[in-house]
């Protein structure tokens, strides 16, 4: 019987897996280092224990060969470097890098970016406190919606380090199942140990979106916005942002040419096709961005927003978004409350009691083009929805939008690149 010789290398994996999922925004730093400490020294047990447990000749011959086709990036380098140095010289230089985001009627974005080491660490809820009260006294007479995200980074360092170890889990991923694939093992204890990596490959690569987080206050306390995201999976089932997935924009859809290439015409054909979805899916929709890039692909964005807030972070996102990538046009599908005039004392409570004295709600879409001045904007009024007449006329009768602050932003980068580019 041939020893195993696929168990060392998972259960290494696994333990380097399982120290990395422990880590989360609540912790103080000092209990974070240990964590990525020992991440990176199990992450490089893998390679060890492999070189042990292959010990004859064809298998080093075949570690040889693979370890060449998989571990020979630059991105591994990296790990090696960082195991050597928690493991021999000192404790992960860890920092925490605060940013806050406040979305105010005149102002929407960054407030705050500091980073935080194990000198001048605080409690999450420490910081809270602290932009709650920095908020109410700023802005005494309307809503108030922030976020903050945390990023995980090397002292002096700008590189976000969770984003790079996951780098490094899908190259060591690909390795350790090609090794599988190569020795398969039935053995119970190999099984049970894949089956836990599986889970915990997933929680890991979900766990990123937890480090951001929605808030509002009203009547000065703090609402959290609940976590709920969307995500689609990559070939090895770990999941992946819905803004990494690009297909053509005529996949599945019936669109001409003409109107692919034509930003106020594809307007009007998502609006009449998000008509139709509204009123199949008994009119509910769930918030989507749908951006289109230069080379006429698409990415669809939904998301489960339970604040305001989450809306205005992920047109921040979107903005990010168009500054690193070549973006034509960007559309956004959402319902709106609409309330009466008469209403004006109910208007100026926070937004959870607002929305119950909305007369009627809007389904509508926004158009944000170099092309236009403004934010363009479809809407229905979903009392009307089901008269046909009134639905085509809203559709040919786009108007210009001033009222979509919160989109501003992204309208902004994209004439920005726009007048760079001539
Ligand atoms: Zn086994």
């Amino acid at each position: 019987m041939m020893t195993d010789i696929i168990y060392p290398i998972l259960q290494k994996y696994y333990n380097a897996l399982n120290s990395l999922n422990s880590l989360n925004i609540e912790k103080n730093i000092f209990e974070s280092i240990p964590l990525i400490d020992n991440f990176f020294a199990e992450f490089r047990n893998i390679t060890f224990v492999m070189q042990k447990s292959f010990n004859t000749k064809e298998l080093k011959e075949y570690y040889t060969t693979k370890r060449k086709e998989f571990l020979n990036d630059n991105n591994l380098r990296w790990f090696i470097d960082k195991r050597n140095e928690t493991v021999k010289e000192y404790p992960f230089k860890l920092e925490k890098e605060i940013l806050v985001y406040a979305y105010l009627p005149d102002y929407c974005g960054k407030i705050v970016d500091s980073r935080l080491n194990i000198d001048n660490d605080v409690p999450l809820e420490t910081i809270e406190q602290v932009i709650k009260a920095y908020l109410i006294k700023y802005n005494k007479n309307s809503d108030i919606y922030f976020s903050i995200d945390i990023l995980f980074k090397e002292n002096g360092n700008e590189i976000n380090i969770y984003s790079r170890i996951k780098n490094g889990i899908i190259i060591m991923d690909n390795f350790i199942n090609e090794v599988i694939t190569d020795y398969p093992c039935n053995c119970s204890k190999c099984k049970n140990i894949i089956e836990k990596i599986k889970e915990l490959k997933t929680e890991i690569f979900l766990k990123d979106f937890t480090f951001s987080w929605d808030y509002t206050i009203e009547n000065n306390e703090i609402i959290w916005g609940q976590q709920i995201e969307m995500r689609a999976s990559d070939k090895n089932g770990c999941p992946i942002s819905m803004s990494d997935i690009c297909i053509p924009i005529d996949a599945n859809l019936p669109i001409s040419k003409n109107v692919i290439n034509d930003d106020m015409e594809l307007f009007k054909f998502y609006a009449s096709m998000h008509y139709t979805i509204f009123n199949l899916q008994k009119k509910n929709i769930m918030p989507t961005f749908i951006i289109v890039y230069e080379d006429n692909t698409v990415s669809y964005i939904p998301f489960i927003p339970t604040i305001k807030t989450t809306f205005y972070r992920k047109a921040q996102y979107v903005e990010k978004i168009a500054r690193k990538k070549d973006i034509r046009v960007v559309y956004f599908i959402g319902e709106n409350f609409y309330y009466p005039i008469e209403k004006i004392k109910e208007i100026q409570q926070p937004y959870s009691q607002r929305i119950k004295h909305a007369s009627t709600t809007l389904l509508s879409l926004n158009m944000i083009s170099k092309k236009y001045e403004h934010v363009m904007t479809i809407s229905f009024d979903i009392n009307n929805i089901e008269c046909e007449d009134y639905v085509i006329n809203q559709i040919n009768n786009p108007y210009e939008d001033i009222n979509c602050y919160w989109l501003n932003p992204i309208l902004d980068v994209l004439k920005e690149k726009n007048l760079s580019k001539h």
